[in-house]
């Protein structure tokens, strides 16, 4: 047995959870490891709420695969996406996309590499509305959660009229009422501009019951100024 002394300390920087639903943190060295709170065996009250776990994020937590000199740990997060993607998904993918893909330490910008999967036309929708799906149910938080949202939703909206059979998963999400997938009116005017380039008659986009005529007026000829001036370099 080791003395815990002589394990190297490393900062939790993050978390995700496992195929089973438990928590890992994720530290600045790239290992990841299991924060369970499994009683009696072990305590840890913080990792079972929100507040908790970011209040432990910057704690150091003794690394034994960094002692070992184990290499950094995929990010089971995005492994599991992409292991989800259709075969060919990536068959035009540039040496560039691949490093990053491949890289741990880049995956900070999977946001552009997901809205880039537009550029594959109809192939790259199914993979981003499983993205989609799976941020929703394994990204608790927002903060974490928007750039993978709003970069399906900007790659859904650069694929326009291609991205047709999108719309019903992405309907059914925006008019939940706890809604996963905005957070602010402007979230919500990039996912109707969206589903206006998608298709979906201006007539037809979905606005809250309590609003009167005058705002859903409003609300639609805004969405048609941006849907007439629409640039896909330019963003949402
Ligand atoms: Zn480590």
């Amino acid at each position: 047995m080791t003395e815990p002394s002589s394990v190297i300390q490393q900062p939790i920087i993050g978390y995700h959870r496992d195929e089973e639903g438990h928590w890992v943190a994720q530290l600045a060295c790239g290992h990841n490891q299991h924060v369970r709170h499994d009683p009696p065996l072990v305590r840890r009250e913080w990792v079972t709420t929100s507040a908790g776990r970011e209040s432990m994020l910057g704690f150091h937590l003794g690394c034994k695969k960094c002692t070992e000199g184990a290499p950094a740990d995929d990010r089971p997060y995005f492994a599991s996406l992409l292991s989800k993607m259709p075969a060919g998904t990536f068959a035009e993918m540039t040496a560039e996309e691949w490093r990053i893909i491949n890289d741990p330490m880049l995956r900070g910008d999977s946001a552009a590499f997901i809205e880039r999967l537009a550029d594959l036309g109809k192939p790259g929708v199914q993979p981003m509305l499983e993205i989609l799906r799976h941020s929703v149910q394994t990204i608790p938080e927002w903060h974490k959660r928007r750039q993978v949202v709003l970069a399906v939703c900007r790659g859904l909206a650069r694929l326009g009229p291609d991205a047709g059979e999108a719309l019903p998963l992405v309907q059914s999400h925006f008019e939940q009422k706890r809604c996963p997938i905005t957070n602010s009116a402007n979230d919500a005017l990039a996912w109707r501009i969206a589903m206006a380039r998608m298709g979906l008659p201006i007539e037809k986009l979905p606005h809250p019951s309590s609003w009167k005529e005058p705002a859903i007026a409003k609300m639609k000829s805004r969405v048609s100024r941006r849907v007439a001036k629409y640039d896909p370099d330019a963003g949402l």
